[in-house]
Parts: C-alpha cells; structure tokens; sequence
C-alpha cells in the first residue's frame, strides 16, 4: 500500500521556502537545486511541486499534465546546466530512487542529475556467479 505523503519532509520544506537550497530552475511543475551531498561533479535534484512520495506514487497518481510537465522540466535542467548532448554536453544520469530496496531517504519524488565526468557503470557490478 501506498504510503502517506508527510508534509514535513525536507523537500516539502525546501518548497515552502522554509528551508534553503541552491536553486537552478523552477516553473509551475517543478523545482531545481543543487544536491547537499554532490557525488559527482554536477548533482542537482528536480522535484515535482505537487506533494507525491515517489515515482511509483507519481506515476500512479498524477494528472498528465504534472507528468508531463516534470519531465519537461528534468529535459530543461539537463540543457540549462549543458550537460545534454543535445546542448553540445557529454551527457548525464537520470536516477530516481523509489522505496526501501533502492534507499529512497526523502520521500517526495525527486529526480537526480548527474553529470560532469564519466559516471561509471550504473550499478556496482556483482562477481560472477559459478556455473
Ligand atoms: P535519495 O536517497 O534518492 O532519497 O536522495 C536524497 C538526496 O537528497 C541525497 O542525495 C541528499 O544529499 C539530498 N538532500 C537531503 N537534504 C537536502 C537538502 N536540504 N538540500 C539538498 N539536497 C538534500
């Protein structure tokens, strides 16, 4: 089952200007800033402004307008910080965490960017397995 969204969240607070960030874009669906903790050499978080807990919840629940209108806005960030091939960037990671296998802290969606140096694989690789 779904879990409640909680207002009290850090992002629900970022969005209510009642704590601060390091904002890079923002438009009626979402809001951009730069990650507390980078681990690469650009990390920045979009967040739809609407209250949904994770992408599973997102995708569920939102109306076509909210999807569409975050990830327009996640394809704007990647050209506004040049990260995207298609401003003539390298290229970057789009990663989204949702629930407890994949580590999810904050529970409001959020959509980390990273770029500005080859990320490596995507996953830690696993040895292989004997046959
Ligand atoms: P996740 O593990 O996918 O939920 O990632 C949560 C991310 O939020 C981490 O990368 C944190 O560094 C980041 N974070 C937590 N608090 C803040 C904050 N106040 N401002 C910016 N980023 C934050």
């Amino acid at each position: 089952m779904a879990q409640p969204y909680d207002h009290d969240n850090v992002f629900a607070k970022i969005l209510r200007d009642e704590i601060p960030c390091k904002r890079v874009y923002e438009d009626p669906f979402a809001l951009a800033f730069h990650d507390i903790n980078p681990q690469a050499p650009v990390h920045v978080l979009v967040i739809p402004k609407a209250p949904y807990v994770s992408l599973d919840d997102f995708l569920a629940e939102a109306t076509d307008p909210q999807i569409t209108g975050f990830f327009r806005a996640v394809g704007k960030v990647s050209r506004a910080l040049g990260l995207a091939e298609s401003e003539g960037g390298s290229g970057f990671r789009a990663l989204a965490n949702a629930g407890g296998d994949a580590h999810q802290d904050v529970p409001h969606l959020h959509v980390h960017l990273f770029g500005g140096k080859p990320l490596g694989p995507m996953l830690a690789k696993q040895p292989e397995s004997p046959e």
